[in-house]
């Protein structure tokens, strides 16, 4: 057994993990930092390219987003835009393409015009586009057999912006650019977590094969999180909901990411159609979102983890129920359900992707499989809610949980600073704030 005591332990290689690596070794003055990671590399989970959307979220193009909400993730974006700077291989990690939501018939039309009035101090470089000016940027968006559609349309754009991200890349560059600096950092792959102890003010993390010691501990593991923290006794009022989002491919027939208006029912994001910035010529749409029994998408040995961090009860059972009750959201999990049988799926999305592109026909889509990813949904059984967003267990005693659906990726490097301002507060240390603001927050 190491009788060896880091400093920090990061448990889990995915986005977030990877970032409070960096943040940590360039940022502060600790050293002695463990990652430990279950998979043979990093982001093999919801941060692998095939997992996300791979969206830069800014907070423009969401319409489930506040004016405040979207400032909050348009400041945490600007973050990963700046960090990239320096990098060598910007261009393998982020990308620009034009991008905007559109409304679709009047209603909608008239929700973005509004939405406009109120984002566009905020995001002076948002454009409201008619139909025409659309058809400019993404024909296939409003034009059909070289006519214009016929209902009302009108899009929020920002044609000239960093908004896609090959997660997997940012989170190989965030370890690199760490391991190129004076630290002591170590790096454990193929060590999954089983338990962590507390004892005596060291946390023993115990995976199969050694016990590493640690004075203070991170858990950026997703769903897993949760479990690792209920074992402690941590977290207990909440249970965990993952819902899967699968993809569609369909030849390239858009030019940038395009999304749709949200129905406020519906507690997940609208479908949208994007570049794929792994895959030429081709554009996928999705997310689906389906409620999955597992904690990693294509991880069947991870349903009896979803077992334990579902602690199914009656307050589980209510929120359930609560969310059944809406008829948007009943239709909505049912057809996503549908989503997932063979045969039926493609010409279900169907309906959805016409949306976007009026002119998809059945031959043109194609189930994305072996991509898409799980959204750990946490619902708060004390107020019997779905919370939507990340999600961050801080008993105070040098152990942080942490949580991340959509937009989590996006706001890594927010999440892991927070994160940061917490551990070096608890082990002592010291923030180098100057640099930071030069670099990540000019
Ligand atoms: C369909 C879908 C679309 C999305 N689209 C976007 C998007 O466009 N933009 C965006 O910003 N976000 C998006 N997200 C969310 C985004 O993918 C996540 O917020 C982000 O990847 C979370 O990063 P993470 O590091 O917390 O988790 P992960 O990437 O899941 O990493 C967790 C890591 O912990 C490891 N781990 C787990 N258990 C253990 C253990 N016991 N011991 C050791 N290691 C362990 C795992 O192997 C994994 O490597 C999307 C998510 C989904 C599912």
């Amino acid at each position: 057994m190491s009788e060896q005591i880091h400093n920090v332990a990061i448990i889990g290689g995915g986005v977030c993990g990877t970032a409070l690596l960096y943040l940590l070794a360039e940022y502060s003055d600790v050293d002695d930092i463990v990652l430990i990671e279950k998979y043979d590399g990093v982001a093999k989970v919801n941060s692998h390219g095939r997992n996300n959307s791979q969206t830069l979220h800014c907070g423009d193009i969401e319409t489930n987003y506040t004016l405040e909400k979207a400032s909050k993730v348009k400041s945490a974006a600007e973050m990963i835009v700046n960090y990239t700077e320096t990098l060598d291989k910007r261009d393998t990690v982020i990308f620009k393409y034009p991008k905007m939501v559109i409304g679709v018939g009047e209603e909608e039309c008239q929700r973005l015009r509004e939405r406009f009035e109120i984002f566009k101090d905020r995001f002076s470089t948002m454009q409201l586009l008619e139909k025409e000016e659309i058809a400019k940027i993404e024909p296939s968006v409003v034009m059909v057999d070289g006519e214009l559609r016929p209902e009302p349309c009108i899009a929020l754009a920002v044609l000239d912006e960093y908004c896609a991200v090959d997660f997997n890349q940012l989170s190989e560059s965030f370890v690199s650019q760490a391991l190129q600096l004076d630290k002591a950092l170590t790096l454990k792959f193929n060590s999954q977590v089983e338990e962590i102890v507390h004892k005596e003010g060291i946390f023993h993390i115990n995976t199969q094969e050694q016990s590493i010691k640690a004075r203070s501990v991170v858990v950026s593991a997703g769903g897993h999180s949760l479990l690792l923290a209920q074992q402690m006794g941590h977290g207990l009022e909440f249970s965990c909901l993952p819902v899967a989002g699968s993809f569609y491919f369909t030849p390239k027939v858009l030019n940038g990411k395009v999304y749709t208006v949200q129905n406020d029912n519906l507690p997940f994001a609208a479908v949208h159609g994007d570049p794929d910035v792994l895959v030429d010529g081709k554009t996928r749409f999705g997310p689906t979102a389906l409620l999955l029994p597992l904690l990693e998408r294509y991880n069947i040995g991870t349903f009896f983890e979803f077992l334990r961090v579902l602690r199914l009860d009656s307050k589980v059972l209510k929120v359930f129920w609560d969310l059944f009750k809406v008829s948007d959201i009943r239709n909505y999990i049912l057809k996503n359900f549908l989503f997932e049988v063979p045969g039926l799926r493609c010409w279900l999305f169907l309906k959805d992707a016409r949306k976007i592109v009026p002119s998809l026909t059945l031959k043109d889509i194609e189930f994305a499989k072996g991509f898409g990813g799980v959204r750990p949904q946490l619902i708060d059984k004390k107020q019997s809610k779905l919370m939507l967003g990340e999600a961050k267990i801080n008993p105070g005693n040098g152990i942080i949980f942490n949580m991340t659906p959509s937009p989590g990726a996006s706001s890594c490097l927010a999440n892991a600073e927070l994160d940061m301002r917490l551990i070096v507060d608890y082990l002592g240390g010291k923030i180098d704030e100057h640099k930071l603001q030069q670099s990540l927050h000019k």
